[in-house]
């Protein structure tokens, strides 16, 4: 109570000067929804070593519930103790039309009060700003698509179609993904034509917008295991074979090798839109990769900056490392891991053996926990890519709607895997994310921005006659 008595108290300047329609639009009712929606959603520990995504799924079903939803729309479903997933649907007119839903995530990741000089779950408001766990990952989305099937709900629209909404459990990487056994599970209950999912938002630099991206594409991740072993001995007679100089040489040969520049449709459009409000040497470079991928000039440009590197070709650098068993003996065996973010139609197969070609035959290259997700490209519908620039155009006017590949992985690789396409659309837009970090926050105004941008976007995609 005393936070939001400390948000009005900064606001009031403002009511003492404007008439009343100008200060409802400061903090509407459904400004304040999301607000405490999050608020709530924040304040219940969701992370895996103590927390419960299950606990968090059943305060927003009840939520909805009081929010005048029928106990058959609102679903909690428990894949493992303490992980729950709320998936709720707002029923839409029976045109035989497929659903949209909307999904984000409620589990986060680790935070260590002791890490942090703020409680990270305690949602706190200060200087514009809000604070905790989660805030941009990615429980800011789950409030913003629950408060707005509420509103949609209120004001008695009937969408085209049903409008799902589903946050579910251990996207961060816990042990019990909701998403992957939802499909396997409970496909019914999420099943739709296309997700809008977290991982696009606005391009902010300078605190200038510069564009509005929209993630449509995903690399896949692969992890390999380098190995090489020796017979051993003792230390004071060393011979010229060594498991561990063996295998320094074949990372020092991963290192320096680049893999070829390939472009998917998302990642030449990216380039190609980027360009224009680029700065030199960048953006000219851009537009010469766009129009030619081979152009090696305009590739070893852009190779300089890590994003658009990752951005160009498939990437795989060393991360751990571990060999030897004594101090006074020839190392048995050494082993290093190698994380590889590979192209979304690129064969973790052909990696693998580019990998092996460059460890040589001293050193066994294998596949590392699991095998890479198939995930392909999602090619945006005319409606939504046209929806997505009307919008946009209307709330930031001239900003250009880009779309993107991430390099990181998120849920939407499980949906696009099984023919659900899915994209990133936040309507977010602030300067670099700390998200995963030290006092995780956003701006107040990003927030209630992207809530009135979803909420304006998810109704135009589902009231028009036209599809
Ligand atoms: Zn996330």
């Amino acid at each position: 109570m005393r936070r939001i008595g400390l948000a009005l108290a900064l606001s009031l300047p403002l009511s003492l000067s404007l008439p009343l329609p100008l200060l409802a639009q400061a903090r509407t009712e459904w400004n304040t929804v999301a607000h405490d929606l999050l608020k709530q959603l924040i304040e219940i520990n969701t992370q895996e070593s103590n927390g419960s995504t299950l606990a968090a799924a059943e305060a927003m079903a009840a939520r909805l519930k009081a929010a005048g939803f029928a106990d058959s729309d609102v679903t909690v479903l428990s894949n493992a103790p303490r992980k729950g997933n709320l998936i709720a649907r707002l029923r839409g007119k029976k045109l035989g039309k497929k659903p949209i839903l909307l999904l984000s995530h409620i589990d986060v990741v680790e935070a260590k009060p002791e890490d942090w000089t703020l409680p990270p779950y305690t949602f706190v408001e200060k200087d514009s700003t809000f604070y905790g766990r989660g805030i941009a990952d990615d429980k800011d989305d789950g409030a913003i698509n629950l408060a707005l099937i509420m509103r949609l709900k209120a004001e008695h629209f009937v969408p085209d179609r049903d409008i799902i909404v589903a946050l579910t459990t251990d996207e961060e990487g816990g042990p019990a993904n909701g998403v992957d056994w939802l499909i396997k599970n409970h496909r019914d209950l999420i099943d739709a034509e296309y997700a809008l999912n977290e991982g696009g938002g606005g391009r902010v630099k300078n605190g200038k917008k510069l564009s509005h991206d929209v993630q449509a594409s995903e690399k896949k991740v692969q992890n390999f295991m380098f190995e090489a072993t020796n017979p051993g001995g003792h230390s004071s007679v060393p011979v010229k074979e060594n498991a561990i100089y063996e295998l320094a040489a074949a990372l020092s040969r991963v290192g320096a090798y680049d893999f070829p520049v390939h472009l998917n449709v998302i990642t030449r459009a990216y380039f190609e839109r980027s360009a224009p409000i680029t700065d030199v040497p960048m953006g000219p470079a851009m537009k010469a990769i766009a129009a030619n991928e081979h152009d090696a000039a305009a590739a070893a440009v852009l190779a300089t900056d890590a994003q658009y590197n990752s951005q160009m070709r498939t990437t795989c650098v060393a991360t751990m490392l571990d060999g030897g068993h004594a101090l006074n003996a020839l190392p048995q065996r050494a082993r290093a891991y190698v994380n590889c973010r590979i192209l979304p139609d690129e064969d973790p197969d052909s990696v693998q053996a580019q990998l092996q070609r460059l460890a040589g035959d001293k050193v066994k290259v294998t596949k590392h926990r699991g095998v890479a997700e198939n995930s392909p490209p999602s090619v945006a519908s005319g409606l939504l890519m046209t929806e997505l620039e009307r919008n946009t155009k209307e709330m930031w006017p001239g900003l250009p709607v880009i779309p993107t590949m991430s390099t990181g992985a998120t849920d939407g690789r499980f949906l696009r895997t099984v023919g659900i396409p899915t994209y990133g659309v936040s309507g977010q837009f602030y300067g670099p994310t700390n998200a995963h970090g030290m006092n995780e926050h956003i701006p107040q105004k990003a927030f209630y921005d992207a809530s009135e941008f979803m909420y304006r976007l998810v109704k135009s995609l589902t009231g028009s006659p036209i599809s």
